[in-house]
Parts: C-alpha cells; structure tokens; sequence
C-alpha cells in the first residue's frame, strides 16, 4: 500500500446494480484484497455473505456455515479499505440493539463521513442472515424475503462493517452494515441485530471513495436509473 495515498473505502460497483439483479460481475478475490483487508461484500450469483477481516475472506453461506474462499472466485458487490483504527472504545455493559446503535452514533464525530467499524468481544445475542445462491435472476428485494436467519447467544465475535452517509446510497448501502463472523471463523452472516456486553469497538474514518464501474454486458446495458431506496431498506435491515 502506498503510504502517500489518503484512505479510501473501495466498493466494487454501486450497490444499485446489485438490487437490480445483476448478481455477476468480474472482481476476484485477488483483486479485492488488492484494495483492501477489511470489508463486506457478498459473492457471484448471490453465494452468502463476505466478510474480510485481517486480509482473510470468509464466505458465510445460506447453510450457516463459514467457508474459504478460493482467490479465483468473483464478486458483485464489495467494500474494502485498508483498516487502521484511529480510536478504540472499551464497553463492559450490556446494550441492547437500540443502545448500541445509540452508542455508535455518539462515536461519529460526522455522519457525513465514511466510517470502517470493527467490534470485537462477546455477544449475549446476535441475529444474522445469509443470502441464499441465485441461478435465475430475481430482484434483491424478493430474495431477501426467503433468506435464512441464525441466532446466537452467548458468543463471542466479530462485527465487520461501515458506516455510510445516506448521500451515498445508491452506490453503498447506506447508514450501519455489518457483517458477523464468530471467533472460531465457523459460523456468521449478515447483521440484523445484536447485543453487545464485553466488546471493544475500534473506528475509522475514510476521507475518500473509490467506485469501480463494471464493464461486463449485464452492467453496461442495466437501467439503473430507478431510486432503489425503498428495496434496499427492506432487502438490508
Ligand atoms: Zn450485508
């Protein structure tokens, strides 16, 4: 990485192609963690949900289950950066789903800025879901309505994720998204909700973005000019 260059979130296409159905793109693994060793994201044909974390990419699929992933494969739509907290937060209490996102709120120093939030430690609960393969395709929007969820107590973990100002939305999802990953790298998912009891939550802010512009068919001839705002609410909370 150059050290010269200033941080930057990398996303891999605008998340509107995705909540249009267009589930494949040309990005590989190797070319993603080229930009990156910290992020989210999900897999060609909608295969599960990606969290990056320490420069490992882990595929969370609609089986529950955490897999490798080998570097040939290709992603849709991702989100990485270069990750260097620049504060850590210890918290030692409880919160519920309403407190932390509270709390979380209260560590921004602007909403107008984009944010990489890694929380580590136990979670009396977390509620994740993960998106099931797509062979045909269908509007994100419907196929979130079918995905499985996983709960879990008592577990310690990790949370992958961003924060994005709903300026952005139609290129990253917008507000919090985080991905789980459980300590023993074995089980996760998309975030839906979570209490945190004994956690540490480390922040950092990204003063620029890098979009990449897909140059396959599906993407160059898409109509994305419909405001996705509404399914991507439905499809991400
Ligand atoms: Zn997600």
């Amino acid at each position: 990485m150059n050290t010269h260059v200033k941080p930057s979130l990398y996303v891999t296409a605008p998340v509107n192609a995705l909540v249009e159905g267009i589930y494949q793109e040309d990005v590989t693994m190797t070319e993603l963690l080229e930009q990156g060793d910290f992020g989210i994201g999900t897999f060609n044909h909608l295969d599960g949900e990606m969290i990056v974390v320490d420069g490992h990419i882990y595929q969370l699929r609609a089986d529950g289950l955490a897999y490798a992933v080998p570097p040939t494969t290709r992603t849709p739509f991702a989100c990485v950066t270069y990750f260097k907290p620049y504060s850590v937060e210890e918290i030692t209490q409880p919160l519920d789903y309403a407190g932390f996102s509270a709390l979380l709120d209260r560590l921004l120093p602007s909403k107008n800025m984009l944010y990489a939030i890694r929380i580590d430690g136990r979670f009396d609960y977390a509620r994740t879901r993960s998106v099931p393969r797509q062979d045909s395709v269908r509007p994100l929007v419907e196929v979130a309505r079918e995905q499985p969820e996983f709960e879990f107590t008592e577990v310690d973990g990790c949370l992958v994720g961003f924060w994005t100002p709903h300026f952005l939305q139609s290129v990253v999802v917008p507000g919090y998204h985080f991905h789980f990953l459980t300590d023993d790298k074995q089980h996760g998912g998309h975030l839906l909700e979570c209490r945190p009891s004994q956690v540490r939550i480390s922040l950092q802010h990204i003063p620029s973005l890098k979009l990449g512009l897909p140059l396959t068919l599906d993407y160059l001839t898409a109509d994305l000019a419909r405001d996705i705002h509404a399914d991507l609410e439905e499809a991400e909370k």
